[in-house]
């Protein structure tokens, strides 16, 4: 039987793509979101894949969630927690809120898609978490505090996470996009994104496949002995 993989953030930008790319190889998806109902579905009609609603930050909504996709799908063996925001200000600046919404969201929202699971994943001896970190957890970046928190954030818990999951058959790994082309980035400045344009040594953006390639990869068997590493696709703007 096909395994079953959950994308969280699933239904438009790198998500989307993660989900459509699992689903071309032949795994069952699960794409959740959080909001954004309209564009959700008009994904699920151009896809066949069933999408999900929950707020990834509460932690009872995941569990219960993650408790619907079992019983429609199956037990799930792979986690794409890729779901993340940003609410950027200069450190000066940034509310207590921005703080705590991001850090909610795209830290503690990896730990509550993750957690739920884990169990049975270990009880089956099998489970492929990838986390999508970014290029920012890895260097920082202004206006970024909170953000850049999160994401190497995630990074510690993936490398904890493949230590604990080794032996059950579960491995842990990140991807660290760079600037990839979607609304996210898109909603930047035209004058900013140009500059982060210019900083790229490839001369452009990523693009959501390419992320979504690395994804595929990591969750296949082919990839069962990479376990806690990082694969940043960045165009060659940051090495680490
Ligand atoms: P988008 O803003 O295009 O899409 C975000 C997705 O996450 C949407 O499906 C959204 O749902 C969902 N989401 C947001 N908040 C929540 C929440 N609280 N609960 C559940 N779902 C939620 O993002 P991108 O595709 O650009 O980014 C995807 C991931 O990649 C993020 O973690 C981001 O930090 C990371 N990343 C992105 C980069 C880029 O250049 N774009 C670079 C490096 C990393 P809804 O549609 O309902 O809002």
């Amino acid at each position: 039987m096909a395994r079953t993989a959950l994308v969280t953030g699933g239904s438009r930008g790198i998500g989307a793509a993660i989900s459509k790319a699992l689903k071309a190889e032949g795994y069952q998806v699960a794409a959740t979101y959080a909001g954004n109902t309209e564009k959700a579905n008009a994904f699920s009609e151009e896809t066949g894949i069933k999408t999900y609603k929950w707020n990834v930050a509460d932690y009872d909504e995941s569990k219960a969630g993650i408790e619907q996709v079992e019983a429609d799908l199956g037990p799930i063996d792979i986690i794409v927690a890729n779901a993340g925001i940003t609410r950027d200000a200069p450190f000066h600046k940034m509310k207590p809120e921005q703080w705590k919404e991001v850090i909610d969201t795209n830290l503690t929202g990896v730990f509550n898609t993750v957690h739920p699971v884990w169990p049975g994943m270990r009880e089956r001896g099998f489970g492929r978490i990838v986390v999508i970190s970014s290029i920012n957890g890895q260097k920082g970046q202004f206006a970024q505090v909170n953000y850049a928190a999160t994401k190497a954030g995630d990074l510690g818990i993936i490398k904890s996470l493949a230590q604990e999951g080794a032996s059950k058959g579960i491995t842990a790994n990140a991807v660290c996009p760079g600037y990839i082309a979607t609304e996210m980035v898109m909603a930047v400045p035209e004058k900013v994104r140009e500059a982060i344009i210019g900083q790229i040594p490839t001369g452009r953006l990523g693009e959501p496949e390419e992320i979504a390639r690395c994804v595929s990869f990591l969750v296949s068997d082919d990839a069962q002995f990479i376990n806690g590493s990082t694969i940043s696709a960045n165009g060659g703007q940051f090495f680490v």
